[in-house]
């Protein structure tokens, strides 16, 4: 039998991260997907029930931080073929009538339309804006090492480059950054606007992790979205969808000899070949079941105890024409939070909480042809949405979904041709990292947003030659392939005695 490298176990973001980070180290690393098709939660396919042409993106579609996320600046998306692009308005948030909070790509001009809350959201959003290389790598770091912070501010100069002076640079941001997630995701959040456009604007953004609000996670999540909206890339959708980004990790993970193989499933230590180093790019949960007593005892029951999320269920429609949105400029966002008022979302997500399907969900809405207008066949468009539901959720939530989306467009029935409804508890069918339809791959809390999967000092090594470095991991759920890049670089040095982390630009 041939020995190999490693063997990364799913294609996600993440798991493509590490396969090529690996790869690009000269390894031999064979990936090993149990779906027919690659790329978790980056994918876009077709869905013949609902129309012969368009493509769907099945879960992610909107990439704020797959042009900010250091693995991905270093890896360089577009020289490696993907194009983003980035719509004027980055999200709105509609309240009914013509009223609608809007984030501009531009700061000033979200400030100006913001009108007595212009100042205050300037405020708030710009020093974090500016700041946005600290913002994320301070989010989107290990949340254990200084290293693993600083290389986001650093680039891709590897272990060598740590240095007190990169670390200084974080303290300032980090600080304002902390100061207004505290502000933002406590009792005061109400006190800094006047305007329910500017609550509801950053509530919409606060919603993304599915948590009762305001919560700190919810803060945070707001903030670095928020900021990045105005930071170089904005709200990115990569042309023809996230499965570019995919394709494009895949290219390079063959160029560099690596190899992918779908329609693998593993679910016991004896699936996989033999390897000096397995990357699980799973939830902590099967990663357990696959490793069984490999993993320490200690280690298993910290382990045992990480929770998982509400859920998302997903509607995916096509539309005869854009949506019909009352408030001017709201069709100029790809991404557009229905929720109404502050209060209203506060209420959804209170009662999602409470294992309740609220009357009037949270709905997040991307169309994707705002931006990427080759999307479109003719008249005819994808329209990407989910709505927050509890846990296991079995309900069909298309007519809560349409219903949220008419009451800020009316005559929103009128240009559906389709839908189809992915409950929560099938999302998992799609892919198993999502359990009961966690899109999060572990509940949101603050707790579990720093000791993620567990308290340990080293979150991705669970045995001796094994890793987890799915979206479980530190940083959390997104498509920023941070994960698999601080699980492979770990795996580098100490299974493979490589010190120095390897480019990953176009050779
Ligand atoms: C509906 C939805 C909307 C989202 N929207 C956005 C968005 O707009 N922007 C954004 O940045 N993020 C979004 N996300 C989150 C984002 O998609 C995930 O956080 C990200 O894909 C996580 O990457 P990952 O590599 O950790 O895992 P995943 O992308 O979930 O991939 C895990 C892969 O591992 C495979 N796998 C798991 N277990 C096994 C096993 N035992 N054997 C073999 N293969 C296995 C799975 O089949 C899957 O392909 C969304 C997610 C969902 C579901």
């Amino acid at each position: 039998m041939t020995l190999l490298d490693a063997v990364v176990v799913g294609s996600g973001p993440n798991g493509l991260a590490a396969a090529v980070t690996l790869a690009r180290a000269g390894l031999g690393v064979r990936v090993l997907e149990a779906q027919p098709t690659i790329g978790g939660g980056a994918r876009t396919l077709p869905v013949p029930e609902l129309d012969d042409d368009l493509l769907f993106d099945l879960c992610s579609a909107v990439h704020p931080m797959a042009w900010a996320s250091p693995f991905f600046r270093a890896f360089d998306l577009r020289a490696h073929g993907v194009e983003l692009v980035a719509p004027e308005v980055a999200y709105a948030q509609p309240l009914g009538g013509d009223r609608a909070g809007l984030a501009w790509r531009d700061l000033g001009r979200t400030a100006d339309g913001l009108g007595a809350d212009g100042d205050a959201w300037r405020d708030l959003i710009g020093p974090l804006a500016e700041d946005w290389r600290q913002m994320t790598a301070l989010a989107l770091g290990d949340k254990r090492t200084v290293r693993g912070m600083l290389e986001g501010v650093r680039g891709h100069g590897g272990y060598a480059s740590e240095t007190w002076g990169a670390a200084a640079s974080l303290a300032r941001p980090g600080l304002r950054f902390g100061t207004a997630v505290l502000e933002q995701g406590g009792p005061r959040w109400d006190r800094r606007f006047l305007t329910e456009e500017a609550r509801a604007l950053l509530t919409g953004v606060a919603a993304h992790a599915i948590t009762p609000l305001p919560s700190y996670a919810g803060a945070g999540t707001a903030l670095l979205l928020a900021a990045l909206a105005h930071a170089d890339g904005g709200w990115a959708v990569p042309v023809g969808g996230s499965q570019a980004i995919t394709d494009a990790l895949v290219r390079d993970l063959e160029a560099h000899g690596g190899v992918v193989e779908t329609g693998r499933q593993v679910d016991d230590w004896r699936d996989l070949p033999s390897a000096r180093a397995v990357l699980l790019d799973t939830t902590p949960r099967t990663a357990l079941e696959i490793l069984g007593d490999r993993v320490s005892a200690p280690r298993r029951a910290a382990l045992g105890k990480f929770r998982y999320g509400n859920a998302a269920a997903k509607v995916d429609f096509v539309l005869s024409g854009p949506v019909p949105w009352a408030a001017d400029d709201v069709g100029r966002a790809s991404t557009v939070h229905v929720g109404g008022a502050r209060a209203e979302m506060v209420i959804a997500e209170d009662a999602v909480a409470h294992g309740t399907h609220p009357d009037r969900p949270m709905v997040l809405l991307s169309d994707p042809a705002v931006a990427d207008p080759g999307r479109a066949r003719g008249t005819r468009r994808p329209l990407w949405t989910y709505a927050h539901v509890p846990s296991g959720s079995t309900q069909d939530v298309t007519e809560a979904v349409t219903r949220q989306i008419e009451r800020f467009a009316p005559g929103f029935r009128d240009v559906v041709v389709g839908a189809r409804c992915i409950p929560a508890d099938q999302m998992e069918r799609h892919n198993q990292n999502y359990p009961g339809g966690d899109i999060s791959a572990g509940a949101a809390t603050m707790w579990q947003m720093v000791a993620r999967p567990s308290l340990a000092p080293d979150p991705y090594q669970l045995a001796e030659g094994v890793y987890l470095c799915s979206a479980s991991t530190p940083p959390g759920p997104g498509v920023h392939g941070m994960g698999g890049w601080h699980a492979a670089r770990r795996a580098l040095l100490r299974e493979f005695d490589v010190r120095h982390v390897p480019g990953l630009a176009p050779d």
